[in-house]
């Protein structure tokens, strides 16, 4: 049996559901579902993504035995809705829409009308008896077939599209402005000179036959898969190119039919804020992209319960369907034609994190979903925006009172941003990149424009509503985003806009409130969020915090489903007790080295260095001493007997000298040496390669009494938190180890100094000895390391740098192109390169644990608070992860969703759905 590439939907019925997106594409999967469901779907069928690869294996042709199904698919359709494609009495139009298995807003061609020549244009108009509408839908199917199919659409942006030159060069001899000016002879005349253009450049006639139209559609659709925008779409969202696209064929509805038909999108929630009201706007006598294009500002779609209440009730009512049915947020999009609602696509919908958070935990109090299920529908970094600045309320309420609220728009994407002026992408890219905050500033965005709304910190539109394409993206990225503010009058060739009275230039600071919609001048100072006010400032109270609220109840989700535990990496009392406000369960790496920074510390450091004898140096450490224990006093009782891992001493001594010549004169002159002594001792520090030198537990053994002081004021300062009956557990972490000797070597002094200080103070506690895992003869040897070793901590950036032997400051200029070449997917110091630097870690914790059942093994790289590289962690069975304080929430409920998404029986389920992706690859 030869597989199935076309499935038919419609009137009750579909050959698809949506279960099947990976071969009917998201939208044909959710078109067979609604019709499969009874909701008035116009039918037509869908063209699997399985004929995408086929279209480009033959040369870019359809297959002739796909061309076959297809037809039989479309006397189907004919025969369905009583219509034939070319007929001269009753001509079957129809849509021609792309769409993959994840959705690509605007990143691919859709042809609409087609079916239309001259012969239907006139059936249309004897059926209709509307001619302006007949010539209007003929005019756009030329141009959109012109455009997608012919190829003449041009490449660059600024250049005009030749059909709307056609249009204004028409415009301007009837001299009109609008389009709706334009009579149906215009139109007609319209459709003449159109074709004349084809003719022209293509040197061939747009074609007349409505089979060659259908053929030559479908091809567009499936090329438009490799076109620049969907290339450049799917690396920003990792989306594989092997996936393809499908292609939808479907009966045309028509909302340009008058004012009782019209055009519309909608969300069934607020997916700004996540708010359970019908959020959508529409557009009488419109049609297909007119409302999300931008060009015409949309209405409410509350306004329509007055326009249109029949096709509002009927709305409302298929919301509540689809949301029960699809247990989440939707984004639909719909059609009235004289009267009649038709649902012309759904998706789940694209929200901000607010409303992210929102809507998953309303779903479950509403019942409709569980709480995992909630958990895995938030993604860990999406907790960042949440975490990010409001405006500081006393600035934003003395700037709107000195007049400076120029303007308001939507809402479109919450948060504050402040930023420079600029006018175009290429702009915004370029300034980000040499670190200037910009905003984004345009009439209206395209999808050439998603690289710029990337790089601003925020985007601001003149025109285009709550679903305009600025909106839509800005929430996918999670930008602040401004839309539809109609006040403002840009003119691109000026690089300036006019704003009621008046002109802001490129350049110049503006700030735009993403929750309110207001768009402020100048620079406003922004404030940190709910969340951050409720749990490090202290200032608000969580019961006035609705949105700290929400996420208070995710926190404590994610922690009754994760197995991993969080730590954090802090060196101070205050970040410490920062990072518990945040859920941290302990300190995995305190780096004792920035605590030679702080306050007075430097001067015995740096004495310490230029030491010539033990004595000097013991006197100089003797200084350290007190201050080190102070600190760590500081963060036991911050702690207050959570576990603290304190590593020590890890960087090259040079790196605490003064490299210049006046900082060397200064240093000696205050230390009582002559310059040249100074500088000689700088100079013999000096290493080639100082990331593979002096540094590490290569001091502590070179220099014992290093070692000797730290673990003193380590346990020193456990012994006085003990005495304050407080509980207290140091781990004490020897860095850079690659080989047992080196470990066996500081532990011993570790154990002394230990036994030493708790005979001197007569008190007794616990504490551990263990290492860094970071170098790949460690990880080797990790049976032997663990002999001596009561833990491991994986230091994964250095683990990085040494296994792909890539330092790691020196490799921006290759690494980033490593990554476009997909060498590596994703930069290797950011997410764990699993097959490399993980299988490393995976040797080291299976002997590991082979020598020391009971062995502790953390991880305390940049990895710990990065989602994928905790999943990760999980999977190879670490006790916890460590990150920076502010991404312990993150990595909270990273660690939630690894354990979710693991479970066995979800495992199985995804290991079966592997599976069945390999069968279909190799079957293609
Ligand atoms: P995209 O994937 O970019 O959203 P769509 O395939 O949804 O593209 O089509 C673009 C526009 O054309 C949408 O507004 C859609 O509603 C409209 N459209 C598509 N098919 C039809 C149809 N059969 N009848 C009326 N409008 C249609
Ligand atoms: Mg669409
Ligand atoms: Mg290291």
């Amino acid at each position: 049996m030869s597989p199935k590439y076309v499935y038919f939907f419609g009137a009750g019925s579909a050959e698809g559901n949506m279960k099947m997106k990976d071969i009917l594409g998201g939208k044909g999967a959710n078109l067979a579902e609604m019709a499969g469901l009874g909701l008035p779907v116009p039918p037509g069928f869908t063209v699997s993504t399985a004929v995408c690869d086929l279209f480009y294996k033959n040369k870019k042709r359809i297959p002739e035995g796909v061309k076959a199904e297809i037809e039989k698919n479309l006397k189907k359709l004919e025969k369905t809705v009583g219509q034939a494609l070319g007929d001269a009495k009753n001509p079957l139009l129809v849509s021609i829409r792309s769409g993959a298995r994840a959705s690509m807003p605007g990143m691919m061609d859709t042809i609409l009308n087609l079916g239309l020549n001259e012969k239907t244009v006139a059936a249309l108009i004897a059926k209709t008896g509307n001619p302006r509408f007949a010539y209007d839908c003929y005019r756009r199917f030329i141009q959109m077939y012109g455009d997608v199919v012919l190829g003449l659409k041009p490449v660059k942006k600024e250049d005009m599209d030749p059909f709307e030159e056609i249009i204004e060069r028409k415009k301007h001899e009837r001299g009109i402005k609008s389009d709706v000016d334009l009579t149906a002879e215009d139109l007609m005349d319209l459709t003449i000179r159109f074709k004349a253009a084809i003719k022209e450049k293509t040197g061939h006639d747009f074609p007349e036959d409505p089979m060659k139209q259908l053929w030559g559609a479908v091809g567009a659709v499936f090329s438009s898969w490799m076109n620049d925008r969907a290339i450049a779409y799917r690396k920003m969202y990792d989306i594989p190119e092997s996936w393809g696209t499908a292609v939808n064929v479907q009966l045309m509805v028509f909302g340009n039919m008058g004012t009782d038909s019209g055009t519309g999108v909608a969300f069934t929630r607020d997916a700004a804020t996540g708010e359970n009201v019908f959020y959508g706007e529409y557009l009488m006598n419109a049609q297909g992209e007119d409302v999300v294009a931008g060009t015409r500002t949309p209405l409410q779609i509350v306004e329509m319960k007055k326009d249109d209440p029949s096709s509002y009730a009927q709305l409302e009512k298929i919301r509540r369907i689809l949301e029960k049915h699809y247990t989440d947020m939707m984004d639909i999009e719909f059609t009235i034609q004289q009267g009649k609602l038709y649902m012309l696509q759904c998706r789940v919908g694209k929200r901000t994190a607010f409303a992210a958070i929102k809507i998953a935990v309303d779903m479950v109090g509403e019942k409709l979903i569980s709480e995992k299920e909630a958990l895995s529908r938030i993604e860990p970094d999406q907790l960042n925006q949440l975490l990010r600045p409001i405006f500081d309320p006393a600035e934003k309420a003395a700037t709107v009172k000195a007049g400076r609220l120029i303007a308001k728009g939507l809402n479109a994407g919450p948060g504050a941003a402040s930023g420079r002026l600029v006018f175009n992408s290429v702009d915004a890219e370029a300034w980000a990149a040499r670190g200037e905050k910009v905003i984004l500033t345009r009439i209206e965005t395209s999808p050439e424009d998603i690289k710029g709304m990337n790089a601003a910190e925020g985007i601001l539109t003149a025109r285009g509503g709550m679903t305009s394409h600025a909106a839509l993206v800005a929430r996918q990225m999670g930008r602040v985003c401004v839309a539809g503010c109609g006040d403002l009058l840009i003119d691109y060739a000026k690089a300036e806009m006019a704003v009621k009275s008046r002109t802001l230039r490129e350049g110049d600071w503006i700030s735009i409130d993403g929750t309110t919609g207001e768009v402020l001048e100048g620079r406003v100072r922004t404030k940190p969020s709910e969340v951050l006010q409720v749990l490090i400032e202290k200032t608000l109270a969580p019961k006035d915090a609705p949105v700290y609220q929400t996420f208070a109840k995710i926190m404590s989700w994610a922690d009754k489903f994760r197995t991993l535990k969080i730590r954090t990496n802090a060196d101070q009392p205050d970040q410490s007790a920062n990072a518990l406000a945040f859920g941290a369960e302990g300190i995995g790496l305190c780096r004792t080295e920035h605590m030679f920074f702080g306050e007075g510390k430097i001067g015995p450091m740096r004495e310490m260095i230029l030491a010539d004898t033990l004595e000097a140096r013991k006197a100089a450490l003797a200084k350290l001493l007190p201050l080190q224990r102070h600190d760590f006093a500081g963060i036991f009782k911050e702690m207050n007997g959570r576990p603290v891992t304190i590593r020590t001493i890890d960087p090259p001594l040079h790196e605490f000298l003064p490299h210049d010549e006046k900082d060397q004169r200064a240093l000696a002159e205050q230390m009582g040496l002559t310059y040249e002594k100074v500088k000689a001792r700088v100079d013999s520090l000096h290493e080639f390669n100082p990331m593979l030198g002096f540094r590490g537990c290569r001091l502590g053994i070179i220099y014992p009494e290093i070692t000797a002081m730290q673990a003193r004021a380590i346990f020193e300062a456990a012994a006085e938190t003990k005495k304050k009956k407080i509980p207290v557990e140091p781990e004490v972490m020897i860095p850079l180890v690659g080989n047992v000797k080196e470990l066996a070597d500081q532990e011993k002094l570790v154990r002394q100094t230990a036994a030493d200080v708790m005979k001197e103070q007569g008190v007794k506690f616990p504490y551990l000895v263990g290492t860094m895992i970071e170098i790949p003869r460690g990880a080797i040897t990790a049976d032997e390391i663990a002999a001596v070793a009561e833990f491991f901590s994986f230091g994964t950036n250095d683990l990085t740098q040494t296994t792909l032997g890539v330092s790691r400051d020196d490799a921006a200029r290759f690494l980033v192109p490593y990554v476009d070449r997909e060498i590596y997917a994703k930069d290797p110091f950011e997410v764990i390169d699993r097959d490399g630097v993980g299988k490393l870690m995976k040797i080291a914790v299976e002997k590991g644990r082979s020598a020391r059942p009971g062995i502790k093994l953390g991880i305390c790289g940049e990895h710990g608070g990065e989602p994928s590289s905790v999943e990760f962690c999980h999977l190879i069975g670490l006790n916890y992860v460590s990150c920076s304080p502010f991404r312990v929430p993150i990595a909270r409920l990273a660690a939630a969703r690894a354990a979710i998404l693991n479970a066995p029986a979800a495992k199985k389920a995804a290991s079966a759905k592997k599976k069945a992706a390999k069968k279909t690859t190799k079957k293609r």
